[in-house]
């Protein structure tokens, strides 16, 4: 049972003000692997007061200064990669595979920021003006459990590389994962107050930099619900915001496809970090000539997924991150069932032997329409629906029948069809024949999975304001 009594203002560990107690549980067990302290509003009022401070200096500071900070902040976290996945599969049960990666992306981040400031022209002459680009303020960076440590470090990378510095609020499920990363960054011996970090509560701790007036920017990743919660708040002060949202990814499959590569690469997408991932593939768009066809493979594929012990690398499911994740995945499957949807394979309960932890069984549809819930809301789960089509424009036309926008994927033997169907889909990144990451990229999202993007020189313009002087 681990204690985690400290947040993290200018430079120090220190005692919260905060005082309410915040349980850690493994999923994979139910059993309570450690404590938090959370931190309060007064605690963000410090952090932010930190940073406020420590921007002075280090918003003037030169491009090789940010540059050497980003070197060593990724050699401080990249030696403790194998333990930094440990820990989160321990307290959110990411399976093996997906946590590697993460953790990766994790340490590389400030690599590929240093690699986008060193290109990156903070003087341009436009018209007859020098044009300055100008570190925004104190950014307030908020992140979700499913990738608190990637998105922590990517999102400080980008403010460092902006010359900005930062309050972080991590997900309050993920304390024994942010006091490891911590300890990284701590050694990299920053100058104070550029990184601040406090746990805590999203409507608490996170409410107070979201409405704070000394933060200009909020950079969110989470749920579409608090998104909208952000923005309305964050517009009291005219604060910019980057939201990376929720999504409900389509996966259209077209009639050319090869099945032996598209069927895996389909299971792969959807049920990628055990169906927790705002990226998901997890409506299935088929030609309707070949359903039965596809439903053969996809059965006999799901049969043979490794559900259970997230630190196995066969294992493809883990558990759901909480008891409450669990109930919701359940109700959505009772749901489908009740809104006519056929089960193909799986169902509510859980896999035999697996009572002991959230675990789900993976979950086929059959027979979806695009107007059921089960096709609309982001359940956050191994559960995929299977929609067919009968010709590519209404592929398209299902696949853009959505409140978000996210990511898509497209199947094909032709790459000019799958470029001219991606071409048409409303989404902030779209996968040909692939399940990829470029982190050079832009990443985000259309209509409401988000405003903004991350990464590469896109993300970097986020944190920066643009100031023309004429003479
Ligand atoms: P969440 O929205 O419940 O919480 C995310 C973070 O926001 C947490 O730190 C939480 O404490 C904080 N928060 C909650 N309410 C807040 C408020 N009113 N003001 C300020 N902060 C607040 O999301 P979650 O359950 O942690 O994560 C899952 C969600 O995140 C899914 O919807 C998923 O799609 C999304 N997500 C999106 C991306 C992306 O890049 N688009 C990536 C990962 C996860």
């Amino acid at each position: 049972m681990k204690t985690i009594d400290r947040i993290y203002i200018n430079g120090q560990f220190v005692t919260p003000h905060g005082s309410e107690k915040f349980d850690l549980i493994n999923p994979s067990t139910n059993e309570t692997i450690g404590r938090a302290t959370l931190g309060d509003a007064e605690d963000a009022r410090h952090a932010i007061a930190s940073a406020k401070t420590a921007f002075q200096t280090f918003s003037i500071s030169s491009k090789q200064e940010r540059s050497d900070i980003l070197q060593r902040l990724h050699d401080a976290v990249a030696p403790k990669i194998d333990a930094l996945i440990a820990v989160m599969i321990e307290e959110y049960g990411a399976p093996l595979q997906f946590a590697k990666a993460s953790m990766q992306m994790a340490a590389n981040s400030f690599l590929h920021a240093k690699d986008v400031l060193q290109d990156f022209e903070f003087t341009r002459h436009i018209g007859k003006s020098r044009v300055t680009l100008e570190p925004l303020g104190v950014a307030g960076i908020i992140t979700p459990w499913n990738a608190n440590v990637s998105f922590i470090c990517s999102k400080l990378a980008t403010a460092i590389a902006a010359g900005c510095t930062a309050v972080i609020k991590p997900s309050e499920m993920s304390a024994l994962q942010t006091q490891l990363l911590l300890e990284c960054l701590h050694e990299a011996q920053l100058p104070a107050g550029i990184f601040n970090i406090v746990n805590g509560r999203g409507d608490v701790v996170g409410a107070e930099l979201t409405r704070h007036p000394d933060i200009a920017k909020i950079s969110f990743t989470g749920s579409t619900v608090a998104g909208k919660t952000i923005a309305r708040d964050a517009a009291a002060t005219l604060k910019r915001i980057t939201l990376e949202l929720g999504g409900k990814s389509p996966n259209i499959i077209l009639d050319d496809a090869d099945l032996t590569k598209a069927i895996p690469l389909a299971l792969q997408v959807a049920f990628m970090n055990s169906g927790q991932a705002c990226v998901a593939g997890t409506r299935l768009l088929v030609p309707e000539s070949r359903l039965e066809e596809i439903k053969l493979l996809i059965k006999a594929a799901v049969e043979k997924i490794a559900v259970g012990d997230p630190r196995s690398a066969d294992t493809a499911i883990g558990p759901m991150v909480s008891k409450k994740q669990y109930e919701r995945v359940q109700q959505y499957i009772k749901l489908g069932i009740e809104e006519g949807a056929k089960l193909l394979i799986g169902g509510n309960g859980q896999p035999a032997g697996l009572e002991s932890g959230n675990f789900i069984k993976p979950t086929v549809f059959f027979n979806v329409t695009n107007n059921m819930r089960i096709a609309r809301e982001e359940i956050f789960g191994p559960v995929l629906s299977i929609l067919t089509y009968k010709t590519e424009a209404e592929a398209i036309a299902i696949a853009n029948d959505t409140s978000y926008g996210l990511q898509a994927y497209v199947s094909s033997a032709n790459i000019e069809r799958a470029n001219r169907v991606a071409a048409q889909i409303i989404a902030g990144r779209v996968m040909i024949n692939a399940a990829q990451h470029d982190p050079l990229a832009p990443f985000g999202g259309f209509k409401q999975s988000g405003i903004g993007r991350e990464y590469g020189v896109y993300g970097l313009e986020e944190y920066v304001e643009p100031k023309a002087i004429l003479i």
